[in-house]
């Protein structure tokens, strides 16, 4: 009998590569830039077992409906808004995700972006690298305060969670919104539920944390850009999706927020025509959340675990 076949849909890691090819015939698309092209793979999934797949690959009901011999999606990410997980479902295709491993990670990055946009870094940077510094001035690229200010934290999931354990460190006041109330956490971390509209009132920086959902598209448009004071810096590392860019943009023109800190954007890439790269308020970043070498390789290795053990015939490790 001929081995499972297993399509990647990127490049990754050779060791994790070796590891599947000792028990699957393994294909990968060779490209490290590069997005699979949809021909390329439709064709793939129409043989494979099973597809490691990235994020902006579009597992949908076409592609699903058309692989008959696919058993698993392992996704290289915590997020699946890529994969239409009903239609998986429906076809009976186990989707694992890569949570807890890139959790540490991506708080670490919300964090910086959050110190960044607040402390007016990468406008520094270019103060200097442009030879712009002649003297010292007592307003020369002030900044927010991060320390004592109230974070209002949107989906207080993992990374929710560990982005408000680094601002206790910085003495801040904690709040949050979530679907569901976490009275557990409420304890453990000391932060605070608040609903959403007091949120934005209350806070000084609101940090965005949830999925992609159909309840969270847009969630963040012109009527919440209102709410927020004015001093307000919005963080977003969750998806680009959750915003509406328009009207983030237009609230930072106006003056309804001070600044935001961005990695996701709702299309991506972006070019660097994009508005909100034209406004100094804006701190963008290429979605690199989770994107330090040893996180990588573990999502790796999670989804490569996932593709084994439903090969298999067990349960997944991190099913959806
Ligand atoms: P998680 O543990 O599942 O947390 C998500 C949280 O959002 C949960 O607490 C959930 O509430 C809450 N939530 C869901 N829908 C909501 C809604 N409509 N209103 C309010 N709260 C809602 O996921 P995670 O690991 O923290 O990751 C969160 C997201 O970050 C991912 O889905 C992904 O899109 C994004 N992400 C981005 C990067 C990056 O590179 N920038 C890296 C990793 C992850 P319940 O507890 O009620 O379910």
């Amino acid at each position: 009998m001929s081995k499972p076949f297993v399509y990647i849909t990127r490049k990754i890691s050779n060791d994790v590569v070796k590891g599947l090819e000792e028990h699957f015939t393994v294909e990968m698309w060779q490209e490290e830039e590069e997005v699979v092209p949809r021909d390329v793979l439709l064709n793939k999934a129409n043989q494979a077992h099973a597809i490691l797949s990235m994020l902006t690959d579009s597992i949908d009901e076409e592609l699903l409906a058309q692989s008959t011999n696919l058993k698993i999606v392992a996704n290289m990410a915590v997020g699946y808004d890529n994969i239409d997980v009903n239609a998986a479902r429906r076809h009976q295709v186990i989707v694992t995700n890569t949570p807890d491993v890139l959790t540490d990670t991506t708080a670490d990055l919300t964090f910086a972006l959050l110190m960044a946009t607040a402390r007016r870094l990468p406008e520094a940077v270019d103060y200097i690298k442009g030879d712009l510094w002649k003297s010292w001035s007592p307003y020369m690229l002030a900044g927010s305060d991060i320390h004592h200010k109230t974070l209002g934290i949107v989906g207080l999931g993992s990374i929710g969670q560990a982005v408000a354990k680094r601002a206790t460190g910085f003495d801040m006041n904690v709040i949050y919104y979530n679907r569901s109330r976490k009275e557990d956490v409420e304890s453990q971390l000391g932060v605070q539920y608040t609903s959403f509209e007091e949120l934005l009132k209350q806070s000084d920086f609101v940090v965005c944390m949830t999925p992609l959902t159909p309840e969270t598209e847009g969630l963040f448009n012109k009527e919440t850009f209102h709410k927020m004071k004015d001093t307000a810096i919005f963080i977003n590392s969750s998806r680009g999706g959750v915003v509406n860019e328009d009207d983030l943009y237009h609230a930072l023109k106006q003056g309804h927020i001070k600044a935001a800190g961005l990695d996701v954007f709702r299309n991506e890439p972006i070019g660097a025509d994009h508005p909100l790269l034209s406004l100094n308020e804006v701190v963008a970043l290429p979605h690199i959340g989770s994107s330090s070498i040893e996180t990588r390789s573990e999502m790796m290795k999670l989804a490569a675990r996932n593709i084994k053990k439903v090969l298999n015939g067990d349960d997944a490790v991190t099913p959806i």
